[in-house]
């Protein structure tokens, strides 16, 4: 049986949606974001979606008790019995812990957790020039990464949309909140031995083989 818990760490824009469609696809797990969770639920215009929409579009952090919940939730589903990759989630010391306990419970520790390191100058380009898919959310950049046909998706053929919060200012929010906590989180997944440090810099295939050998290295 093969297993395998990946958790993406990075500041928004740093590439973690784009890496985690092929990475997931390798090793046939779910891609698990809170992000595209609660963009779902404020699509669906349910509760969660009502209370978390006025976090999302000021670019603040949605508070701790709810995220954890959101997540403990998706972890029971089936589908995680082989391992999933978590995007965005943990992003607070408060989040982390409570994962590490909820995956004591489960019987499935976290094996990696990924740093997609990106200086804070690059990522205000990268996340104002984002389009995303409006069906599967796979993430394009208009001159970085630009999809092949116009605003249409590669992979689904759905409309690309600029999201709400891709604006300067909701950019500068999320930077804000961001920027100490991953750090945080970085030392605190190095002093338990899980961290590996990737070049985000680096173009997407070139972060993409990094990725995979940090992975294969760590099962060898
Ligand atoms: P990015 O792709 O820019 O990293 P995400 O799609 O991961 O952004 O997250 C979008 C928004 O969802 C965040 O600005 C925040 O409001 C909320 N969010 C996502 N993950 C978390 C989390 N772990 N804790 C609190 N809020 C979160
Ligand atoms: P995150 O999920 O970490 O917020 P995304 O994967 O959505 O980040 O990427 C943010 C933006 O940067 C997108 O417009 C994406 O196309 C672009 N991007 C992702 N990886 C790279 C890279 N290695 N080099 C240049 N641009 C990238
Ligand atoms: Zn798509």
């Amino acid at each position: 049986m093969w297993f395998m818990q990946i958790v993406f760490l990075g500041l928004p824009g740093a590439g973690k949606g784009t890496q985690a469609v092929s990475i997931t696809e390798d090793f046939d797990v779910p891609h698990i974001a809170t992000g595209d969770m609660f963009r779902a639920a404020m699509a669906a215009d349910s509760s969660l979606g009502q209370e978390v929409r006025e976090y999302l579009v000021k670019g603040l952090l949605v508070p701790d008790e709810l995220t954890i919940q959101v997540v403990r939730d998706r972890l029971q589903q089936a589908d995680t019995k082989n391992g999933f990759l978590l995007d965005g989630f943990p992003r607070t010391e408060p989040q982390a812990i409570a994962l590490e306990e909820m995956l004591r419970e489960i019987g499935k520790p976290i094996m990696h957790v990924l740093y997609l390191q990106v200086p804070r100058e690059d990522l205000l380009q990268r996340l104002t020039g984002r389009v995303v898919c409006s069906s599967c959310g796979t993430s394009y950049h208009v001159t970085l990464n630009p999809p092949t046909h116009g605003g249409i998706c590669d992979r689904c053929g759905a409309e690309l949309i600029v999201r709400k919060d891709d604006t300067p200012e909701a950019v500068a929010v999320r930077l804000a909140e961001n920027f100490e906590r991953t750090e945080a989180l970085a030392k605190f997944y190095e002093q338990r031995g899980l961290l590996r440090t990737i070049d985000g810099t680096q173009s997407i295939g070139h972060v993409y083989d990094a990725i995979s050998n940090a992975l294969q290295e760590a099962q060898a």
